[in-house]
């Protein structure tokens, strides 16, 4: 637990839970906005995020799009890219990126959750994930859930909304971000509570999992017994449950994380 492990232990906290991850075969991460921060994406929520500054969007943002998707695929080609999107698409992945990445080719993380949309997983090398908000980057068929990045899906500015190509479909295609008042897509909600049941050890990075369903499946892991490691530089709602928890940003943290789980499953080779 978190009062176990006062704060400035941190090279104790990677090596605890350096340990529960070189014994797992099926880690699953749930990662959050704290990661995307750290390549400099702003925040939603929080001191400076955007929410707070300029208030939260309509949380009937679905409704208005549904009601009408030919204007609203008007205005988004008339409006072009704004701040926060060109802030998404200027970012790098990070260390933090990069060393989940590595984690799962080492064969220890199964699967990443994430709430992000930034792509920055995908682009660090990330091959088993569920983009549970989306990805800004791709498009999405609201009828039978076919997924293409952006650059492959033409939109004609003559026929809008644009409709999907799968043969026998022809829904209607939005942006791949899940919206305010939009369901999440079933099929990725399937997918969490699968990897979720799957999972022998469970990480949070960068989330102060207040959000559901995503902040659900930890809380589902623990209550089955699954070891919980928490990294994230401020204490979460999850921090209660965590078997470690390791105070610092998912950058710093992660890396140091990761080489002490390749050192142990190297050791244990030989
Ligand atoms: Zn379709």
């Amino acid at each position: 637990m978190d009062e176990h492990l006062p704060p400035d232990d941190l090279d104790t906290s990677i090596e605890v839970a350096a340990t529960l991850l070189a014994g797992a075969r099926h880690a699953v991460a749930l990662a959050g906005a704290g990661m995307s921060k750290e390549s400099g994406i702003p925040t939603f929520r929080g001191e400076g995020g955007l929410w707070t500054t300029n208030g939260e969007p309509p949380m009937n943002q679905f409704d208005g799009f549904a009601a009408d998707p030919k204007r609203w695929w008007e205005r988004r080609l008339a409006e072009g890219v704004g701040a926060f999107a060109a802030s998404i698409d200027s970012a790098q992945p990070n260390h933090g990126h990069r060393a989940l990445a590595e984690l799962e080719a080492i064969g220890v993380l199964g699967h990443l959750i994430t709430q992000n949309i930034d792509d920055l997983h995908r682009r660090a090398g990330q091959r088993s994930i569920t983009e549970i908000h989306g990805n800004r980057h791709w498009m999405r068929c609201l009828r039978c859930g076919q997924r293409w990045p952006r650059e492959e899906f033409i939109v004609d500015p003559e026929d809008l909304p644009p409709h999907c190509d799968v043969e026998g479909c022809g829904g209607i295609v939005k942006s791949d971000t899940v919206m305010f008042g939009e369901m999440i897509p079933p099929a990725a909600l399937d997918r969490c509570e699968r990897e979720t049941a799957l999972a022998d050890c469970f990480l949070t990075v960068g989330t102060s999992a207040v959000v559901y369903p995503a902040a659900g499946y930890p809380v589902a892991a623990v209550r089955r017994g699954i070891p919980l490691i928490e990294v994230n530089p401020e204490p979460t709602a999850l921090s209660q449950f965590a078997s470690v928890v390791v105070r610092a940003p998912s950058g710093e943290a992660l890396p140091a994380l990761v080489a002490a789980v390749r050192a142990r499953l190297e050791a244990s080779r030989t």
